[in-house]
């Protein structure tokens, strides 16, 4: 935790991890700022340490060393060890209190989330400004859900405005107007999330139906459209398997985009389905729907990339992005393996 002195009218903020060099919020090289604490439960999601608005503590496999200091710490009856050397976390019974994270001598046990005043969080990611100016890069407050601590954020965004540092909002939508209110004059972007255009499959998926999404959505571009800043809207629909990544809910999605948003979309982003955060679940002491689930393949991406296209928004605003694995194709000559590449998607000449 920093030390600064409060300041009553934007106290600390609850941030999850501060990622340097980012090159996919947004334009240039990005600083990302995560924010703790989010209104939806995506069963996707690859961040599930960011959904919960407080402290929580997680496990680092590959830092214990089996001293067992942290069950002999807990009072609360809230970890154990199985019989392969495995710390279990209870969470029913622990309250997130640290004690085991201070017991610890290498990390290895550690509480997620740390609370920064607005300054300390500045000087600390102004840092970067250097790659910012070389590369039209900038700021990106993100999540979790930003507009959750909409007070800090506003005064954040608002410090690297004054600076003439690109700024960008990166929200899942739901949150009340006033939200964007405070946000938008310090925002030079907005990342929106649209993921499932069925209400009551994206509330099957995410714990809440998407009305107020789009609802906020149409309140943004409408914002945009009447407003110098922000001057950009990028939507971006995560394609996760067997919940996002059908032809149906890919149309559906830009036909609303189409009619909805007065040609305010700068680009429409496809995101990839990855697994990389498999782990995060174990560290959480949890299990993730979709561990068994591959990635997919840059054929289906074309394919949905093409449905886009062809839904009504213009064409060249259509990108997608992420991790792929080898196609039917290559299965047949023995290239099964799944394997990265990360491409930006163009769109059709
Ligand atoms: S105190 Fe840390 S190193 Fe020791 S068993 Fe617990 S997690 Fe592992
Ligand atoms: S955070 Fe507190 S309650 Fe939870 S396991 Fe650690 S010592 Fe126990």
């Amino acid at each position: 935790m920093k030390d600064s002195k409060k300041d009553p009218i934007n106290p600390d903020a609850l941030v999850l991890e501060i990622q340097r060099l980012s090159t996919e919020d947004g334009p240039g090289i990005r600083t990302t700022v995560f924010f703790k604490g989010c209104p939806l439960k995506c069963t996707w999601c690859h961040n599930p340490e960011s959904i919960p608005s407080h402290q929580q503590v997680h496990w680092l496999e590959t830092r214990c060393v089996g001293c067992r200091s942290c069950i002999d710490t807990c009072q609360n009856n809230a970890l154990s060890v199985s019989q392969s050397g495995t710390i279990i976390i209870d969470r029913k019974n622990c309250i997130n209190c640290g004690e085991c994270a201070d017991a610890c001598p290498s990390t290895a046990m550690a509480l997620l989330g740390e609370k920064w005043s607005v300054d300390d969080l500045v000087a600390e990611t102004i840092k970067d400004k250097a790659y910012f100016e070389k590369s039209g890069g900038g700021i990106t407050v993100s999540g979790g859900e930003p507009t959750m601590q909409a007070g800090f954020v506003e005064a954040y965004l608002k410090r690297f405005r004054e600076m003439g540092i690109h700024t960008a909002l990166d929200t899942c939508g739901l949150c009340k107007k006033e939200a964007f209110d405070a946000l938008l004059p310090h925002s030079a972007m907005v990342l929106f999330d649209i993921k499932i255009i069925n209400p009551e499959k994206h509330q099957k998926f995410t714990g809440s139906d998407n009305r107020k999404i789009l609802d906020n959505l149409v309140y943004v571009a409408d914002y945009i459209k009447n407003h110098l800043y922000p001057k950009e809207l990028w939507i971006r629909t995560p394609v996760i398997p067997g919940a996002t990544a059908f032809k149906e809910n890919i149309a559906k999605i830009g036909e609303f985009i189409a009619a909805s948003l007065q040609g305010t979309v700068n680009r429409w982003e496809l995101c990839a389905f990855n697994n990389l955060c498999q782990d995060k679940y174990l560290r959480l002491g949890g299990e993730w729907d979709f561990s068994k689930s591959k990635l997919i393949t840059e054929d289906v991406m074309e394919e949905l990339a093409s449905v886009a296209r062809k839904s009504g928004v213009d064409p060249a605003v259509v990108f997608w992005s992420g991790a792929t694995r080898l196609d039917g194709k290559n299965k047949k000559e023995g290239h099964n393996r799944s394997r990265l590449r990360v491409i930006d998607g163009k769109p059709d000449k």
